[in-house]
């Protein structure tokens, strides 16, 4: 059976180690199964994982370049297109792997030294990265793929060594210490202009390595594994750089993370955001492929049903392909985990069928996000606070949207969120144009916008820093109260049951007069403490909510308290207000833990439900409003055919779909808006 190349809307990309003491078999596995599964790429990795050497020589990737080369040739009899994915560039961890003889290893903030990750700058390391991307290059792959080591962060990533220091001792124009460039770097409060410039050198570090994997991959597209962009505000990566290093016919893969499964599918509201967001910082054009990664393997890692999952939310969210790295790398056959095959085989014609679609050019609809690469050094630190803080803020607000089934987009929208220290990367034009649409935004970002002069604006006379809810006496609860908002008599919300975050912050909000409130923090006997949500239409015209939580810490890792029916129905009415009445989508039903997205194409609105709750949902209720009334509806079903939806099903800006959605089932409508003449 040969497949014709890039058939597929739904492209796999199978991520496979073909160890050399079993190179044969499990190459002969690969041609007898992957037509069966539906895979159209095989990017192999080399040296991977357990059975990783140190770092590669021209001398020891001779071996591996015959084998590769016999990869390509037998994979292509079927069919399937060869690409390569060298397990390392600087290195993922130690180990207790050691370095090339008189390579500089990373020095870390504390001063301790890492045996095998390379410091970036190091000419010997770079000189044999040159040599074997070269002889990788010659072995005629689709495209050679980066992996996320190439990243400047993390503990035991960003380097401090003796070429790092007297790089920036030409900055500064003195010499430095390691010491010194920390605490300037980490310094509490406002950034330290060093913070800044040590970021730039570093970035400069690492474009020089990518331009020289470009030169040395000597026209072969390259492909770059990132870590999720928030991450990368650690290091300053700045994204366009970054594409024009690397070249023409660039490919990215974009984390899922949930390399396993730790809990509930609600792990997936990160997959969705990561493929959205790092599609939105990379040019146009750009091929996505997304990282689908088990670690470890089998289904004690990560079951079938959840593995489908994570490719049906590539493939709605418009990902190309799905770079699937489910079997080990110690040179198990995959037949020893056929489940796996056989769902890819199985779904292939669904999840085709919804690739074609959401691959359609569109935009996402819904609540925008600020995303904003210099956040890392605007950030204003606390004490005692590392890199990890210099990271982008925004993903436990966006959860509490998506969860509410409220979806988020980097697209342009006529309401946008802003919370945490986000102010701080816009300047006040900005923000002016802000106040002047549709605005949310958190305790922590309302404060810093008070302090710069905009509390008018929010329908605030102030609002203070946020502090924890023992500071602000003894508060039990939130209740919904406003009738015009949707509130109503006793729909209260926990401030603190287990599983809250116990470092929950608020900010003490004071609306002006005018401003309405929307829920406020009750005491043990119900008696109203503090403003919890306002809301205003300022002098702009522009229509703000303010909520009092800090929302990094209030939802945090384990928020489960700020989720509700009643908190749904709370951000439902915030938002169809903030949108004048219009939302482009909400979503309600009988369960929990939705996730939907809308995508507007030419000619028509594609819809997608996931379920992240283990409970089926029965069906569900989707408000939107579409510029006119569609055509006609269509509904996908597991065979991956469109069938008309029931008549009576769209009604006045409502959907209703009486059919149940599951994690191995999420419902896709499409809604036709070309009409016949
Ligand atoms: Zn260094």
């Amino acid at each position: 059976m040969k497949q014709s190349p890039d058939s597929s809307p739904a492209w796999y990309a199978l991520r496979r180690t073909l160890p050399p003491f079993r190179f044969e078999e499990l190459l002969a596995e690969l041609v007898e199964q992957l037509p069966r599964y539906g895979v159209d790429e095989v990017m192999i990795l080399e040296d991977t994982e357990e059975l990783f050497h140190g770092h590669p020589t021209p001398a020891t990737a001779a071996a591996s370049v015959r084998n590769l080369h016999r990869v390509r040739e037998a994979l292509a009899e079927v069919g399937i297109a060869y690409s390569l994915n060298p397990w390392i560039t600087r290195g993922h961890a130690d180990r207790g792997r050691g370095a090339l003889p008189g390579m500089q290893t990373v020095v870390r903030a504390d001063g301790s030294q890492e045996t095998c990750i390379a410091c970036p700058l190091c000419p010997v390391w770079r000189d044999n990265l040159r040599q074997v991307w070269a002889m990788y290059a010659a072995t005629r792959p689709r495209a050679l793929w980066i992996d996320d080591d190439i990243r400047d962060v993390g503990d035991d990533h960003e380097c401090y060594c003796p070429l790092h220091l007297e790089r920036f001792a030409k900055k500064v124009g003195h010499p430095v210490t390691r010491q010194q460039v920390v605490a300037a770097v980490f310094q509490p409060g406002a950034p330290h202009p060093w913070r800044g410039w040590w970021l730039d050198m570093r970035q400069d570090g690492t474009l020089e390595v990518m331009r020289l994997l470009a030169q040395a991959s000597a026209g072969t597209p390259i492909g770059l594994m990132s870590s999720g962009a928030r991450h990368h505000c650690r290091e300053g990566r700045d994204w366009a750089a970054v594409a024009a290093a690397l070249g023409d016919n660039l490919h990215s893969r974009p984390t899922m993370g949930n390399y396993w499964e730790w809990g509930p599918p609600r792990g997936l509201y990160f997959s969705q955001d990561s493929v959205k967001l790092t599609r939105h910082c990379l040019p146009p054009g750009t091929v996505d492929l997304t990282e689908l990664e088990s670690v470890p393997f089998s289904r004690y890692s990560k079951s079938v049903a959840f593995t489908f999952a994570q490719l049906a939310l590539s493939f709605a969210y418009g990902a190309r392909g799905a770079a699937i790295n489910i079997f080990d790398h110690l040179g198990t056959p995959m037949q020893a985990e056929a489940h796996y095959g056989k769902m890819l085989g199985a779904r292939k014609a669904f999840l085709n069928a919804l690739a074609q679609r959401a691959q359609l050019p569109g935009s996402f609809r819904g609540v925008q996000l600020v995303y904003r690469k210099d956040a890392g050094r605007l950030m204003h630190l606390t004490p005692g606070a590392g890199s990890a803080a210099l990271a982008g803020e925004g993903y436990p607000a966006l959860e509490a949207f998506e969860a509410a089934g409220i979806p988020t987009t980097y697209d342009e929208s006529a309401v946008m969120f802003l919370c945490g220290q986000q102010p701080r990367t816009l300047s006040d034009e900005e923000i002016g144009v802000l106040l002047g649409k549709g605005l949310f935004v958190d305790g922590a970002a309302a404060a810093i916008l008070c302090e710069r002069g905009f509390a008018a604006e929010l329908g605030l006379v102030a609002a203070a820093p946020p502090t924890t809810l023992e500071q602000n006496g003894i508060i039990s609860g939130e209740t919904f109260s406003h009738p015009q908002f949707g509130g109503g008599p006793d729909l209260h919300m926990s401030a603190y049951l287990p599983m809250a975050d116990y470092g929950a912050k608020l900010s003490q909000l004071q609306p002006l007069a005018h401003t309405e409130v929307v829920s406020h923090f009750f005491d043990p006997d119900m008696r109203p403490l503090l403003p919890a949500m306002t809301a205003c239409v300022n002098a702009r015209g522009g229509r703000v909510v303010v909520h009092a939580w800090d929302y990094a810490s209030a939802i945090g890792p384990v928020g489960i308290s700020f989720h509700s029916p009643t908190r749904q129905r709370q951000l439902h009415g915030v938002v169809r207000w903030l949108f004048h009445n219009q939302p482009p989508l909400l979503v309600s039903g009988d369960g929990v833990w939705p996730l939907v997205l809308r995508k507007d194409c030419q000619d028509g609105s594609l819809l997608a439900c996931f379920n992240l709750s283990l409970d089926p949902w029965p069906g569900a209720q989707f408000e939107l409003h579409l510029p006119r009334p569609p055509a006609d509806i269509w509904i996908l079903d597991p065979s991956g055919s469109w069938q008309p939806a029931a008549a009576d099903a769209w009604q006045a800006g409502k959907f209703t779909a009486h059919c149940p959605i599951t994690l191995e089932q999420p419902l896709v409508i499409w809604f036709n808006q070309q009409h016949r003449a």
